[in-house]
């Protein structure tokens, strides 16, 4: 038995011109360091998919968790809410795959995930590498997450999504589109009807409407689904992209003082959740004289307990 935590060709973090390599035992901490070294040294435009998985692996349990688990298990494992997989495959990830002969083969990850926890790796494969491409001019990519709480919670419904948009004159049209959403399905699930009626669209509030509508019968999730609250679920999925197209719009509009449609009171439906550390006071009054309660004042039988866990101690031993 061999543990791929410990095989250096497993662990490689390479960040090349067009992207990153990512070993496959490479732990979610250090992918997160070395994403956040790329979005501040590279241009902004290039690390539009990195931030999105930043964002992504701050809500992913706990560093406990992200400390340990690797980038391969967490593909591998295939679950249908991962938080990650989505973003593998909206941001056009590939996966290298080595075989026993050491024969190499590259996946696009929208084609890895085949069913409920199966993927395409044969007996005798594993998960080499990632390649995450950076993004070009246009290309923006987001995560999205809803779970019942922020912190360590499996999501109800995740989604990782990415458009390329090209330029004429004050308008934008898209050129393709990725929306893969978690916890809908067995498996991460593209929403591949609406993605084709995104493809050449100008991006217009009409657009908008129009993908709304595509998408609620794109993305099923049936009255009898085993993970219940189906309303809300359905909603997230709808409402997520509205906050996709918000957050696009908003770039632009900042970025070139084009007004697309969306006024500023609406913004606060994009702005990062932040929250920041927990703090508290509480008060004591002293006691009067005369009585030890509320006083630092050792118990009486704590030695007594101490010496009881010595004796336990020295007789397990
Ligand atoms: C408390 C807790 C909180 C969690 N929170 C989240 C969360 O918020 N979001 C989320 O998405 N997930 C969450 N998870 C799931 C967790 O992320 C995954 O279980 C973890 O990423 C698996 O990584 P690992 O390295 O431990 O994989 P392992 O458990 O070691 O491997 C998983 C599977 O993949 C296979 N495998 C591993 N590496 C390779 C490889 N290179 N090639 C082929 N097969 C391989 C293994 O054989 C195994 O079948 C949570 C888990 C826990 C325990």
């Amino acid at each position: 038995m061999i543990a791929v935590t410990h095989v250096p060709e497993l662990n490689i973090l390479r960040v090349k011109e067009d992207g990153l390599e990512i070993g496959a035992s490479v732990t979610l901490t250090e992918l997160v360091e070395t994403l956040k070294q790329c979005i501040a040294q590279r241009d902004a435009h290039e690390t539009s998919a990195c931030s999105g998985f930043v964002e992504q692996l701050r809500w992913f349990a706990e560093s406990q968790i992200r400390n340990f688990a690797s980038v391969g298990g967490n593909i591998c494992t295939a679950s249908p809410i991962s938080d990650l997989n989505p973003l593998w495959m909206a941001s056009r990830a590939q996966f290298n795959i080595i075989d026993c002969k050491g024969s190499v083969r590259t996946v696009f990850a929208r084609e890895f995930f085949k069913g409920y926890r199966k993927v395409d790796l044969r007996s005798e494969e594993l998960l080499l590498s990632v390649f995450l491409p950076f993004t070009r001019p246009g290309e923006y990519v987001k995560e999205f997450k809803q779970a019942h709480r922020r912190d360590d919670d499996i999501a109800l419904v995740n989604a990782g999504m990415r458009v390329f948009l090209e330029q004429k004159d004050d308008a934008w049209s898209v050129v393709d589109a990725s929306l893969v959403y978690g916890g809908v399905a067995p498996v991460s699930l593209s929403a591949v009807k609406t993605e084709a009626f995104l493809k050449g669209k100008p991006w217009t509030l009409q657009t908008l409407q129009g993908a709304l509508q595509v998408l609620q019968h794109d993305i099923i999730i049936t009255e009898n689904d085993p993970r219940g609250m189906v309303e809300f679920r359905r909603s997230l999925t709808t409402s997520f992209f509205f906050k996709f197209f918000l957050w696009i719009s908003y770039n632009i509009q900042q970025k070139t003082q084009v007004f697309l449609g969306f006024p500023d009171s609406y913004k606060s439906a994009v702005d990062p959740y932040t929250r920041p550390s927990s703090k508290g006071v509480q008060n004591y009054e002293c006691p009067p004289n005369g009585t030890t309660v509320g006083l630092p004042v050792v118990h009486l039988s704590a030695k007594l307990q101490q010496k009881m866990c010595l004796v336990v101690m020295i007789l397990d031993l």
